[in-house]
């Protein structure tokens, strides 16, 4: 075991704070990784207040990221002390059913182990995130980050990234289609230079016309203001794809009844109320509508891949790792462009 200080909640109503525990040692397939950056993903914060019922405390979030390998077990061979990698939403899975042959962890049937508020498949210990000093994965769960991008900026694909570029990839978006994002936040910011890059018609719905000019500025060809009626009117049965990111309450029948005939509508936003669907939405055109969770290894490192060829990260804002209770607060009112990433060369050494 060695040291670690890292920032946890003790409790739903808690502060985050400094926390000093300890974690393996690296087992034979395990990658050592010093932490240089992490994102700050919603669910962090739904974990950190125990919004989704099933936080075991102390809770240290974080799973997005980048850090370079410090020490390595015997039996790994993909990896050696400097690389850079990422480790994103799960590090481990059962590698058996057939959603892990294929390379879909995360829709293991078992369940996949979580980067935080996990279960080690080996000890049973409690899995802690990236809003610390260092981590200890295997193998199979760390990625390779390319060389050429702000190590700061590709934490975020680890998350947000992937969880857009997925189904961007599985309902094959590309040229000579036309493809609505609905909202720029975290993942919709990516959803949208995903979409520019496979070379579809970009469309991005924002409510706030505030975003129309960063909207044009991340790669969509058009931004519509949801709240313009005649505009929503206008793009009736205009797209072949629509990747829904919102996650509060909104009206889905409204972004479905914008899809041509067998279009689909992939909700990744996760609204905490059941969204109503009215049959018609779907019935009338042959209309899809679906929903995706994150990615697997293989396909997240092929989203890495992709954005090193393409000079593609997000957009972020650095802040020191004491930040964090304000940027949950800014992240609440949406007021972030559009991921904040905790700088870890800030997390102070603690007695505590
Ligand atoms: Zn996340
Ligand atoms: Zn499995």
């Amino acid at each position: 075991m060695f040291a670690c200080t890292g920032y946890a909640a003790t409790a739903a109503e808690a502060r985050l704070a400094p926390f000093s525990f300890t974690r393996r040692d690296v087992r034979p397939d395990d990658v050592q990784i010093e932490i240089l950056y992490c994102g700050v993903c919603h669910s962090d914060l739904h974990q950190a207040r125990n919004e989704w019922h099933n936080t075991v405390y102390p809770c240290v979030p974080g799973h997005e990221i980048v850090g370079r390998v410090v020490e390595t077990g015997g039996n790994v061979t993909r990896f050696r002390a400097g690389d850079l990698v990422g480790v994103g939403c799960l590090v481990d899975s059962c590698r058996e059913c057939r959603n892990c042959r294929d390379g879909l962890e995360q829709y293991c049937e078992v369940g996949f182990v979580g980067t935080y508020n996990g279960r080690d498949r080996q000890d049973g210990s409690i899995t802690y995130g990236g809003y610390s000093s260092a981590v200890v994965v295997d193998q199979s769960f760390v990625l390779k980050v390319p060389g050429n991008l702000d190590p700061a900026a590709v934490a975020p694909l680890l998350c947000a990234g992937i969880t857009t570029y997925s189904p961007l990839r599985h309902w094959k978006v590309g040229p000579g289609q036309r493809v609505g994002i609905v909202g720029l936040g975290g993942l919709g910011h990516m959803g949208v230079k995903f979409a520019r890059a496979f070379g579809a018609e970009v469309v991005l719905f924002t409510t706030s016309a505030s975003k129309v000019e960063d909207g044009l500025r991340l790669g969509a060809h058009e931004v519509v203001l949801s709240r313009d009626a005649d505009a929503m009117a206008r793009e009736a049965g205009r797209f072949d794809f629509i990747l829904d990111a919102v996650a509060a309450d909104h009206d889905i029948n409204a972004y479905l009844n914008l899809l041509k005939r067998d279009g689909t509508l992939v909700q990744v936003g996760a609204p905490e109320e059941k969204l109503p669907i009215a049959a018609f939405s779907l019935i009338l055109k042959r209309r899809s509508f679906a929903g995706s969770l994150i990615g697997g290894i293989p396909e997240t490192q092929e989203m890495l891949d992709f954005c090193g060829t393409h000079g593609i990260t997000a957009d972020i804002e650095m802040i020191r790792m004491d930040e964090i209770e304000d940027a949950y607060a800014r992240m609440l009112r949406s007021d972030v462009k559009y991921r904040f990433v905790i700088d870890m060369a800030t997390l102070q050494p603690t007695a505590g």
